[in-house]
This record gives C-alpha cells, sequence and structure tokens, in this order.
C-alpha cells in the first residue's frame, strides 16, 4: 500500500452479492480488488443486501471474516429480489450512513452489478469503469484499471485521481478472492432501509440454465459447438463438468443449432468467461467465439480438423473425434482405466 501523510482518508465500499443464499465468489475478488488499491489508512466496507434475516446473517459472518473496516448489512424483504430502483435506493442509504465519504465502490460485473453501477455512477456524479480485469494504485495514489477492448485483442487502460469519486466492476476470475482471516470478525454495522415505492415490480425469475455452477464465475467450462451435434450430444460434456466441478459453455453455432440454450453461449454476444481451464468441443474457433474466452488460462480444444482456428489460441491440442476424446477423459476421471 503506499500513501502519504498529508492525504485524505478514503472510503471503499464493496458491494456484495448473493445468490440462493450463498456469497458470490465475485464479491470475495472484488474485495481483493479494492483491498490492492487501498492506500494507507484508507477504510474498506462492505456493503449486503438481503432480503432474507438468516441469510444476511450467515453472508455478513463471511464477509467479516475477510477483516473489513466494517460489513454494512441492509435486511430487507424487497431486496430478496433485484430491483433496480429498490437496491439502487438501498446502496444510496448506505453511501449516507458511510464515513469518510465513499469514493471507491467496487462490485462484480454481473448482471446485478452491470445494471447497479451505472445508476450508482449516475446518481452520484461518479466516473466509471466497467469489466476490470486488473487494479492498481501508481506511486502518484491514481487508481489504474485494465479493461478489454475489440473483442480482447488489446487493452485499454483508464486510471481516476485521487479524490475522483469511482465505479468499477470487476471481471469475475480476474482477482484472487479474499480469503477468511483467522481470528478476524469485523464489525457488522446493521442499517435501517425505508424503501421508497418501486415503479418496477419483478414478478418472476426464470432460470433457462439449470447447471449448479455459474458460468460466469466457473473456474473449469467445458464448452460445445456445432460438432457435438445434438442436444444429446452435450451429456458427455455435461458428465465432463460434473466430474471437474465445471460448468458447460457453447458456441453460437450450438445454440442456434438447438441444441442448448442461449444462457450457455460464450463469445462477442454472449458471456465472457475466464476459466483457469477452458475445454473447447467440436469448435471451430471463430473469431467472435474467441472473444469470449481467449482469456481464459488454460484452453484445450478437441476438434476433428486439424486446421481449425481454435487451435490457434489453444496450449493443448486434441486433434480427433470428441466422441471418442471426452469419454475417454470421463473414463480417466472416473478411474475406469
Ligand atoms: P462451426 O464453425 O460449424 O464449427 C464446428 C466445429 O466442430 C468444426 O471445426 C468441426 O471440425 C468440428 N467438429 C465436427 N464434428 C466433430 C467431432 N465429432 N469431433 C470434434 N470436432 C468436430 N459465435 C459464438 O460462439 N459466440 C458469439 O457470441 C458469437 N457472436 C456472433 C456475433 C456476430 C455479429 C456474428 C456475425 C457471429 C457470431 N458468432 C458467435 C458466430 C460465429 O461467427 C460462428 O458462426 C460460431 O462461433 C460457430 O460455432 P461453432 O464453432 O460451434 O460451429
Amino acid at each position: 500500500m503506499n500513501g502519504s501523510s498529508n492525504r485524505r482518508q478514503e472510503q471503499h465500499v464493496v458491494v456484495a452479492e448473493c445468490r440462493d443464499g450463498l456469497l458470490r465468489q465475485v464479491s470475495l475478488e472484488a474485495i481483493a480488488a479494492a483491498r490492492g488499491c487501498m492506500a494507507d489508512g484508507d477504510k474498506l466496507a462492505v456493503l449486503l443486501l438481503c432480503g432474507d434475516g438468516a441469510e444476511a446473517s450467515a453472508a455478513a459472518e463471511q464477509l467479516a471474516r475477510r477483516a473489513p473496516d466494517e460489513v454494512i448489512a441492509i435486511d430487507h424483504p424487497v431486496l430478496g429480489r433485484y430491483a433496480p430502483d429498490t437496491h439502487l435506493a438501498a446502496v444510496l442509504a448506505a453511501a449516507k450512513a458511510l464515513a469518510p465519504e465513499a469514493r471507491w465502490w467496487w462490485l462484480g460485473h454481473t448482471a446485478i452489478g452491470r445494471d447497479l453501477a451505472p445508476r450508482l455512477a449516475a446518481r452520484l456524479g461518479a466516473g466509471q469503469v466497467s469489466d476490470a480485469l486488473a487494479a492498481a494504485r501508481g506511486g502518484d495514489g491514481r487508481i489504474e484499471l485494465a479493461r478489454a477492448l475489440h473483442a480482447g485483442k488489446a487493452l485499454e487502460r483508464r486510471a481516476f485521481l485521487p479524490g475522483d469519486t469511482a465505479i468499477v466492476t470487476v471481471r469475475p476470475n480476474n482477482f484472487a478472492p479474499a480469503e477468511p482471516i483467522a481470528g478476524a470478525a469485523a464489525p457488522i454495522r446493521r442499517v435501517p432501509f425505508d424503501p421508497p415505492p418501486s415503479r418496477i415490480f419483478v414478478r418472476d425469475v426464470v432460470r433457462r440454465a439449470s447447471g449448479t455452477v455459474d458460468l460466469a464465475e466457473a473456474r473449469i467450462i467445458v464448452a460445445g459447438g456445432r460438432g457435438v451435434k445434438s442436444a444429446a450430444g452435450f451429456a458427455p460434456l455435461a458428465e465432463l463438468a460434473a466430474l471437474l466441478g465445471g460448468a458447460v459453455g457453447a458456441s453460437r453455432g450450438a445454440c442456434d443449432a438447438g441444441y442448448c440454450d442461449y444462457a450457455l453461449q460464450i463469445g462477442q454476444t454472449g458471456k465472457t468467461v475466464t476459466p483457469d481451464l477452458y475445454i473447447a468441443c467440436g469448435i471451430s474457433g471463430a473469431v467472435q467465439h474467441l472473444a469470449g474466452m481467449s482469456r481464459s488460462r488454460v484452453i484445450v480444444a478437441i476438434n476433428k480438423d486439424p486446421e481449425a482456428p481454435i487451435f490457434g489460441v489453444a496450449d493443448y491440442g486434441i486433434v480427433g473425434d470428441l466422441f471418442e476424446v471426452v469419454p475417454a477423459f470421463i473414463a480417466e476421471l472416473s478411474g475406469e482405466y
């Protein structure tokens, strides 16, 4: 951490998210991103918005163990489901309760983070950087953020100066998540919230993908393309993903062919993912697909065509029939060999 004795103390706030009662991994990554940009004397608060008392308590305690200066919990039934105006009002209620005034707001680049961040930026008169892949504090106190441009082919760097008010969303899987610290138990402050009348009513939330691991946050992804040939052809991919504790993804080719739901689509017009391991099965490697996965740490491609462009980005390439290679992986992992 850097700092000088005459600079003003600044407040960083991470807006944490829960889903199905569990804290999202990207919220812990946002804590790490914020912490990496703090100067000596800066404060870190984590804001938790929940709609269920028990859920709020468990998640708040998990956050408290990551040793922020405090956890601010706002618990109200209307916050059980994301609605832009009520969530924004709750964040603004937390902002009022914070001293020193919050300058730095960190959110996950999730569906909720992407919706909430620009609303918050507009209300606070702040600048915003979305989908940050890296964040660092410069010697002059500026905070520099890197984000991908042109479908991942270029990186741009943007900076906020000391004293700016900034909203940052961080891309899942790009920062090591904040771990619990032995003996840490930050104070948990419950801030009362009187929700304003809402103009938006969420009547139902329909889950289109039923996987247990969220695609955007998955550490391992097994993705299928048109080469999978049918919806049934995705079954071995799902089996492999389950064995590895990962998620299933798809190319648009597979989605367009009706083999799987568009919620699984990865690429320029689908999800952007950065898992530790990406296994591409029967995917040619069109530039629009690469835009969503080429920053994965290790890429394994399985394709019958040795000239397929996916081999250009793969760390390991297997020229072969996915219907032979994937079952061989499964057998190996299940100890059948
Ligand atoms: P194909 O290109 O048909 O490739 C299938 C591959 O499977 C081939 O390489 C073949 O050799 C291999 N194969 C066949 N059988 C087997 C087998 N048995 N074993 C092993 N390999 C086998 N695409 C995306 O993915 N995501 C996007 O977000 C996206 N956005 C787009 C946006 C725009 C504006 C446009 C114009 C296109 C977009 N596309 C996107 C589509 C993209 O251009 C490609 O058409 C698409 O990615 C192709 O999908 P695919 O690789 O599954 O299919």
